[in-house]
């Protein structure tokens, strides 16, 4: 088929010491084809971490089923899944946390190649002058320690050993959230030219609504362990559905005076993922609620066309 991921009522919670439970992901189904960039947005806390990480299987779901690559993820025996881990690579938030300080950039790129038993030792280090090459960096890079590279440096070394197996999917989480302004916009565009050379897809997370516009071929819009909102980029930007969304969108400063939407406050917090509210989960916080939001949680909608669908989870739409 030409979905790369499928996930069908994905959940997990989380049991806590307590006795309580974290209500992390609720129920979430999505499609991935092969080579499209979906962007994960919502604010921190929304499960868009855990979401991504269950997509992988690097967490257990507590529920659901996940087809990778046309196989079932869930059943596969530990050793088949470490072998399938070649096809899905993740970049982290924080390249200063990711890479091991005592290890060579050389080794640390040259790692899952070795672990993977990828040609011999002299093809090994062959390709690790080309992965850098590859992220813009030079050749005797392998020689140096990461502490000797700047924070995008070390970004680009994170980059380099997500996709020295020639990955399938990659989870970005957060790729650019820990770097300066002027240097975001040079790893996205990093990003951008090696899905096109090596036909990546990404599950992209991100809090930054114009960082997600700026990658994403798709965006599920997440709010308590649900995505409530999911469109084409371009679709999802000129006509946000969901409140919450709108809310979000409405944060972006915009530029021309002209085209500022009206602005939504997006009251209060994000609530306790371990006590969720009732019915729609944004309903103590949303300004156009209806009565029925606060006891049933809304059927998802089609409100785009049928061939390329805006589905969004909101009693507006009913
Ligand atoms: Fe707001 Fe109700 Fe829609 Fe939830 S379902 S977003 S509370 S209008
Ligand atoms: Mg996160």
């Amino acid at each position: 088929s030409d979905d790369l991921l499928a996930v069908e009522d994905l959940t997990k919670h989380f049991p806590l010491k307590t006795g309580g439970v974290i209500h992390a992901v609720n129920g979430v189904s999505l499609r991935q084809r092969r080579g499209e960039t979906i962007g994960i947005v919502g604010e921190s806390g929304c499960g868009k971490s855990t979401f991504a990480r269950l997509c992988l299987r690097l967490i257990e779901p507590t529920s659901g089923a996940i087809r990778f690559d046309g196989g079932d993820l869930r059943s596969l025996p530990a050793r088949a899944l470490r072998a399938k881990r070649r096809d899905m690579q993740i970049i982290f938030q924080d390249p200063y946390a990711s890479l091991d300080p005592r290890m060579s950039v050389g080794d640390i790129i040259r790692e899952p190649l070795d672990i993977h038993a990828i040609g011999n030792r002299a093809e090994r280090r062959a390709q690790v002058v080309e992965l850098l090459e590859k992220v813009g960096l030079p050749p005797d890079a392998a020689r140096r320690y990461p502490h000797e590279f700047s924070g995008g440096q070390r970004q680009r070394i994170g980059i380099a050993r997500a996709i020295a197996l020639r990955p399938k999917l990659v989870v970005a989480d957060e790729p650019v959230s820990a770097l300066d302004l002027s240097i975001q916009s040079q790893v996205l565009n990093l990003l951008v030219t090696l899905r096109a050379e090596m036909n990546l897809s990404y599950l992209f997370i991100s809090h930054d609504l114009a960082v997600i516009r700026h990658i994403s071929d798709r965006v599920a819009v997440m709010y308590l362990g649900r995505i409530v909102e999911l469109a084409e980029v371009d679709a999802l930007y000129a006509n946000p559905a969901h409140p919450y969304t709108r809310a979000l969108l409405s944060a972006i400063p915009q530029p021309d005076p002209t085209r500022r939407r009206p602005r939504t406050i997006l009251a209060g917090d994000l609530p306790n993922p371990e006590t969720p509210p009732s019915g729609c989960p944004f309903h103590p916080r949303c300004p156009s609620a209806l009565e029925q939001c606060a006891t049933v949680y809304p059927a998802s909608r089609n409100i785009g066309p049928p061939d390329k669908p805006h589905l969004v989870d909101c009693h507006l739409y009913d």
